[in-house]
């Protein structure tokens, strides 16, 4: 089966990655050539990682890198394809407008899937004309790292579609877990409240960045605090998650804490934009919001 994955970007390259070691052939699109370029430069940086650790050899490295190709016209990329992995930037419209461009120019029986993190998969499966074949394939950051892909059936997708993205995901080494189209779906909807409630915790002065951190890292066995998991995911990304939770149940226990609200307004993102919770621009991480002054 021919792959094409569109978005080079930070999950877009390692789903791209992940097939391309398992031996498909990939279509990796973007709208841009450099993204395109750093995408690639991304899955060589990953390989050679692993080539280093022993866990690869020089062998795969070389097939994997030779199983992808670039384009940057999606219906050249999607020509042959049996399954589309969309991995663009998370915006409604940006995934309507690709949908229906996959729609016109993917072949008739190709799946057609997304990597969102909290858009509607029926609401995107309705502009196209086959929607019993739009599915949700939810990566986990970092793709060849992460076991779980939360495979989500839209309100129209079929039991075949589902049963071939379970069994393909399979094939990768992951492990597909199949859950229904609703705001957040499993993954975000149990974790970003758990985010939200430490934001609201530290706007409430009850502790500071690292305490909080430390509390759960260290009384929940959590790897990372999560704080540290926001400014990892970047807090717009942890923002527009709450809002889609927020207004797709209208329940106010979703909504966004005003520290996260008035950070991302300040341009604080987390580790993309060099501070969030933390400071990462000195190469490691440094706490800067800390308890009552975070609610000033
Ligand atoms: P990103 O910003 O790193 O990459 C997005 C890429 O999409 C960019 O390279 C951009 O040039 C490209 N793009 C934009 N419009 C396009 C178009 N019309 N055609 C082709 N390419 C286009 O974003 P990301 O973090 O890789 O997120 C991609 C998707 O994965 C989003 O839906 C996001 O919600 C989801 N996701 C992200 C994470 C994460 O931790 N970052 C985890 C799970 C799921």
């Amino acid at each position: 089966m021919n792959i094409s994955v569109i978005g080079a970007g930070t999950m877009g390259n390692g789903i791209a990655h992940v097939f391309a070691q398992n031996g498909y052939a990939v279509n990796l699109i973007d709208i841009s050539e450099q993204a395109l370029a750093k995408g690639i430069a991304n899955i060589t940086k990953n390989l050679d990682r692993m080539l280093t650790k022993g866990s690869i050899t020089e062998e795969i490295k070389n097939d994997t890198l030779q199983n992808i190709k670039t384009f940057t016209s999606l219906p050249e990329g999607v020509a042959q394809a049996g399954l589309v992995v969309e991995a663009a930037t998370e915006n409604l419209k940006i995934k309507m407008d690709i949908f229906r461009q996959m729609d016109a120019h993917a072949p008739a029986a190709c799946i057609l899937s997304t990597n969102t993190s909290s858009i509607s998969i029926t609401e995107i499966a309705a502009v196209t004309q086959r929607p019993t074949q739009v599915i949700g394939m939810h990566f986990m950051n970092p793709v060849p790292i992460m076991k779980l892909v939360e495979i989500i059936r839209g309100y129209s997708t079929s039991d075949a579609v589902t049963e071939t993205i379970m069994e393909l995901s399979q094939k990768l080494g992951k492990t597909p877990t199949e859950v229904n189209d609703y705001p957040g779906f499993v993954a975000n909807r149990i974790l970003m409240p758990m985010i939200n409630e430490s934001i609201e915790t530290l706007y409430n002065g009850v502790a500071g960045v690292s305490e909080i951190d430390t509390v759960m890292k260290l009384g929940m066995a959590h790897p990372m605090g999560p704080l540290q998991l926001a400014d990892f995911i970047g807090l717009d990304i942890c923002l527009s998650i709450l809002e889609v939770m927020y207004n797709g149940f209208k329940n106010p226990k979703y909504a966004p804490c005003p520290l996260l609200v008035n950070m991302v307004k300040a341009g604080k993102l987390g580790v993309k934009s060099g501070e969030g919770f933390y400071d990462y621009s000195g190469g490691s991480k440094a706490e800067v919001v800390a308890g009552m002054f975070a609610k000033k």
